[in-house]
């Protein structure tokens, strides 16, 4: 394996202790305690389902989420594969929308998934499948509630009074399960925030009225939405919304888990933040392929965008852009780019990343040899550090790792 990727399980349960300490609220285990859903979406954002599914079932998920059937599907065989049965494993919700298809609504049957859903032909599809795939109970469904992300999920009003009476005519369904997602989380004192939760209220009221069924569950929010100091009662809002439904609340996490959060925006002195103690999960390494001394004045990589201003040492590494290694992090002589860790050392990463290339100085690291280890992402480079060169965020460079 030219490139690949190590999993701290450790770290993984470790971070899921934290967060789920800080939405637990409560020492006592009781049924009105909030629980934790891990994401597990987009392959575990990159990290691996079947290292990652296995570990937060054992570390007491009740809840994963994937993003479509086909991966619920291969979480079902993961957790399968790591010897936990099907009676023991977590429910799974399939977050992102249904394609309209046949057979995803019956995979979703089949395996035992929970879909979301908001409109009336994703009710019709989940009820069709479950006749067809003889369901021996009513199939679960979550029903999200569009608050202002224009995203997923029904809009308050009359829509959801619509959707809410198609579960009164469908026997083959239950609504077990109603949310919303917040769009500013990561904001101090969020005015969307606010007006999204008011509407969400608004949503529950139209639920219990409607009579379509007693959700057993309800749930928003994200990684910042619990690390997010500045709203210290964020989450015993939501316990009091399901109180009032007589349901459990839950809130999920996804890049928490992985070791990462985004910085509070806008958060003062004065505000009790709560910054969780995680710690990243992935470890993503190569090993060095090529050595060689250059003299001054030799170009590196295409372009010659770096000019070597004395003699030295570069390492060649069989990684570049189509393996996730962003190419923003080239250096060249005006700019400094990202680096790479090589015996415990930084090596700054010279001239542009090409395809399946970089190119790294290790001049003032001693002894490196053809076949070293290298960290790409891990202890000495996070990606954070990553995403600040990129101009992006922490979620995009651990899902555009790839391994192979
Ligand atoms: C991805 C996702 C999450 C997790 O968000 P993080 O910021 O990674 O914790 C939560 N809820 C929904 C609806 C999502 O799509």
């Amino acid at each position: 394996m030219k490139i690949w990727v190590e999993i701290d399980e450790e770290r993984l349960a470790g971070n899921f202790a934290a967060l789920q300490r800080v939405v637990a609220g409560g020492s006592g285990e009781t049924a009105s305690e909030t629980a934790l859903l891990a994401v597990v979406k987009a392959n575990a954002y990159g990290h691996g389902i079947g290292a990652c599914a296995p570990v937060l079932a054992r570390a007491g998920a009740e809840w994963l989420g994937v993003t479509d059937a086909e991966e619920g599907a291969a979480v079902r065989a993961a957790l399968a594969a790591a010897g936990i049965a099907r009676a023991r494993q977590p429910r799974i919700l399939v977050m992102s929308g249904m394609m309209g298809l046949a057979s995803e609504a019956e995979l979703v049957v089949a395996e035992g998934l929970t879909a979301v859903v908001w409109d009336e032909g994703h009710l019709q599809l989940l009820a069709a499948a479950a006749r067809r795939v003889g369901a021996a109970e009513r199939v679960p469904v979550h029903l999200e509630i569009d608050t202002g992300m224009a995203r997923q999920g029904v809009a308050c009003g009359a829509g959801l009074e619509r959707v809410l009476a198609g579960f009164a005519a469908r026997p083959e369904l239950r609504l077990d399960g109603v949310f919303t997602h917040f769009a500013s989380t990561e904001v101090a004192h969020a005015a969307q925030t606010h007006e999204q939760q008011r509407r969400f209220e608004g949503a529950m009221a139209q639920v219990r009225a409607a009579r379509a069924g007693t959700p057993a569950w309800v749930h928003v929010g994200n990684s910042s939405y619990i690390d997010n100091g500045a709203e210290p009662g964020a989450v015993a809002w939501v316990r009091g919304l399901a109180a009032e439904m007589r349901a459990r609340s839950m809130v999920r996490a996804g890049l928490g888990l992985y070791g990462y959060l985004l910085p509070i925006e806008g958060a003062s002195g004065d505000d009790a933040l709560v910054r969780l103690q995680v710690r990243p999960v992935m470890a993503w390494k190569t090993r060095v392929i090529g050595l060689r001394e250059v003299e001054a004045g030799a170009t590196v990589g295409y372009n010659g965008t770096f000019v070597a201003e004395r003699g030295m040492r570069l390492a060649l590494l069989p990684v570049g852009y189509a393996d996730g290694m962003r190419r923003e992090l080239s250096g060249s002589n005006a700019r400094a780019g990202g680096w790479v860790m090589v015996r415990g050392q930084r090596a700054v990463i010279v001239g542009r990343v090409s395809m399946n290339l970089t190119v790294v100085d290790v001049s003032a690291i001693g002894g490196v040899a053809v076949g070293d280890e290298v960290v790409l992402l891990g202890d000495g480079v996070t990606a954070e550090e990553h995403a600040l060169l990129a101009g992006t965020i922490a979620y995009e460079i651990v899902c555009g790792v790839r391994v192979g």
